[in-house]
């Protein structure tokens, strides 16, 4: 069933729980990600990162995003994340995507704000709901970091006050907000400072809270960012790492000689990015 992205916040505001968003640059992740919501009958968020068009092009997988929405038994919001430009972001409109995140944490914030309410105006037209990101969480969404093997010290925290302009000044239905949190991998193990969510959302009437970078925070910080109003959380890099490493180790359980076929590979992937996507929605949805 395919829902809004301001549907679906709806739905974990209700349940006091946070909705997992999924990256979908593969079909076999797609399938993953659908057959873990339905096994466990909770919504979920699948969305494409600009960033991936090398990997797979927004105009071949997003219609097949758009049909297995409408297909499932759980909602589901088909939403683009880290959008960088607004005609990028009118490409997932007009697929049918339901949730739309424009990305200008790096610029001035009168520029970020202007091109957040433009994105606003152009979701109106569909139906579309819009996230949109202030603070900086260091590291780009690809997980590229300066490659100096250093945690970055670039991040800045989302700063409540602005917040609350910036929602009333934008109209979004859901802010990313910083605190603490990194894209890719972790070099060290995160500090997150839950009184930015708590703060955040007192200042702009609950406003769902997105968080980014959630690969390799402990469960222990998914249910305090849960409980602090965290509703939407980006889990991507530990899901493809399972897929990647579950691949690796069925290639090293052959015998030499013996031959690898790519959809018994594939499968092994689809299997354990499926399993890994289970515990991660359980965990925010505080089931377990
Ligand atoms: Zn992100």
């Amino acid at each position: 069933m395919l829902v809004t992205l301001k549907e679906i916040l709806a739905i974990a505001e209700e349940r006091q729980i946070a909705v997992g968003a999924f990256n979908t640059p593969s079909l076999t992740s797609l399938l993953a990600i659908r057959e873990a919501a339905e096994e466990l009958s909770l919504p979920v968020i699948i969305q494409f990162a600009q960033c991936h068009e090398p990997w797979i092009p927004l105009s071949v997988i997003g219609k097949i995003m758009v049909d297995h929405a409408k297909e499932a038994k759980v909602p589901v919001c088909v939403h683009l994340d880290h959008g960088e430009t607004l005609p990028y972001l009118q490409q997932a409109l007009d697929i049918g995507f339901t949730g739309i995140m424009y990305d200008g944490s790096t610029l001035p914030y009168e520029e970020n704000l202007e091109n957040t309410r433009k994105a606003v105006e152009m979701a109106a037209k569909t139906g579309a709901s819009v996230e949109a990101e202030l603070g900086s969480m260091g590291k780009r969404e690809s997980g590229a970091g300066d490659g100096s093997g250093q945690e970055d010290d670039t991040k800045i925290y989302t700063d409540p006050a602005q917040a609350k302009r910036f929602v009333e000044d934008s109209g979004i239905d859901a802010l990313a907000c910083s605190f603490g949190t990194t894209h890719g991998i972790y070099l060290t193990q995160p500090k997150l400072d839950f009184d930015v969510v708590r703060n955040v959302r007192s200042k702009t009437g609950n406003m769902p809270v997105v968080m980014h970078g959630g690969s390799g925070v402990g469960k222990e910080d998914f249910h305090k960012a849960v409980q602090a109003g965290v509703r939407k959380i980006n889990y991507f890099t530990y899901m493809d790492k399972s897929g990647g490493s579950a691949c690796a180790d069925y290639i090293g359980t052959l015998q030499k000689n013996e031959p690898v076929f790519f959809s018994s590979v594939i499968m092994e992937a689809q299997k354990a990015m499926k399993e890994n996507v289970k515990e991660a929605m359980k965990t925010f949805a505080l089931m377990d």
